[in-house]
């Protein structure tokens, strides 16, 4: 019999991965448009289920996320635990995310936002000259698969880098900071901090008063991983106060971004709506029939999500 992959995304969306999907010997059926038996469900796949669905599937083998991050999974209380949670990694999704961070840093390190309002104003604004590449020393959040390629991609252009991860890394031309009691140190050394963390128990809120207050006056702050890791008041304060120069945002505590966010009209804020990396349906695609495949041989896959560290 063919495996049964369940896709548990919004019906709308459904066709993008699809005709990728079809090609492979497998049966998809769409939640909310398909009638399916629950006990028929081989595999799943989705980036933010409906909190007790995946529960009702008791013949699962395994959970695919069609993004690089599992919050949408693992915020579920009745997340079936032992079903292995196989999350999406992609060589092109860590290039577009380092590019994102690279192009942020850029337009703050390169004052490109002013010489935007200087051009506005027909003022030739020669003054303004950029702070030494040299002097300006990058602090990312997580080494892992996206802070490893945006650290990489930083250095080639000659800042200073240092990762912050749980355990020690030995990237080539990045300083490594690991655990909590290198924290402060790693702060302190950030003129720009770029958060691409995991949002687990330990990382959510990080983005706060107490850590903005360690980072050198003038920092820049950069959140591209998950919205709940920054407290937005925090920031906000942080800003007015002089403390932090400006922040760029892709990801917000509440999605899409409320009109009523002070967030939107801050004059020190950059923020974009969670694009600063989309899967590509073919890959994504392409990822879930190999990995249903490597199930069925009854291989672990290399990407299978450790559910009690989180991430
Ligand atoms: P990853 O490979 O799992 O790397 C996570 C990194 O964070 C690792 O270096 C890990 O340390 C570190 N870490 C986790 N918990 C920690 C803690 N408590 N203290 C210190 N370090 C900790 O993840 P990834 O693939 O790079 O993805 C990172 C995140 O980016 C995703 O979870 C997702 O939220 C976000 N993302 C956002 C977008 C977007 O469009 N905005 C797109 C893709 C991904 P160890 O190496 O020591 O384990």
């Amino acid at each position: 019999m063919r495996p049964k992959l369940l896709m548990i995304v919004p019906v709308p969306l459904a066709g993008l991965w699809l005709p990728f999907l079809e090609k492979a010997p497998i049966d998809v059926v769409v939640q909310d448009r398909d009638a399916y038996a629950p006990a028929s469900i081989d595999y799943a796949l989705s980036f933010r289920p409906p909190h007790g669905l995946l529960k009702t599937l008791p013949n699962l083998k395994t959970i695919f996320s069609l993004g690089a991050g599992v919050d949408g999974f693992l915020s579920d209380p009745d997340l079936p635990k032992q079903i292995p949670l196989v999350r999406f990694v992609d060589d092109q999704l860590s290039t577009e995310m380092a590019q994102y961070v690279v192009l942020h840093v850029l337009m703050q390190h390169r004052q490109q936002r002013a010489f935007d309002r200087a051009q506005q104003e027909s003022r030739w604004a020669q003054a303004l000259l950029p702070r030494k590449t040299e002097d300006t020393r990058i602090g990312i959040l997580g080494l892992g698969e996206i802070g490893t390629v945006a650290g990489a991609r930083l250095r080639e252009l000659g800042f200073p880098v240092a990762g912050w991860s749980r355990t020690r890394k030995t990237a080539p031309g990045i300083e490594s900071y690991a655990g909590d009691s290198e924290f402060e140190a790693f702060l302190g050394q950030s003129d720009f901090l770029i958060c691409l963390l995991p949002l687990t128990g330990e990382t959510r809120g990080i983005l706060n008063a107490r850590t903005f207050a360690m980072l050198p006056q003038g920092a820049y702050v950069i959140n591209a991983a998950r919205g709940g890791h920054l407290i937005e008041d925090d920031l906000v304060a942080a800003l007015d106060s002089g403390h932090l120069a400006g922040a760029t945002l892709d990801v917000f505590q509440t999605e899409p971004l409320p009109k009523e966010s002070p967030i939107w009209q801050h004059p020190k804020i950059v923020a974009t709506p969670h694009i600063a990396a989309i899967s590509d349906p073919r890959v994504a695609a392409n990822f879930v029939t190999d990995g249903i495949a490597r199930a069925e041989r009854g291989e672990r896959h290399p990407n299978t999500v450790d559910v009690a560290r989180g991430y």
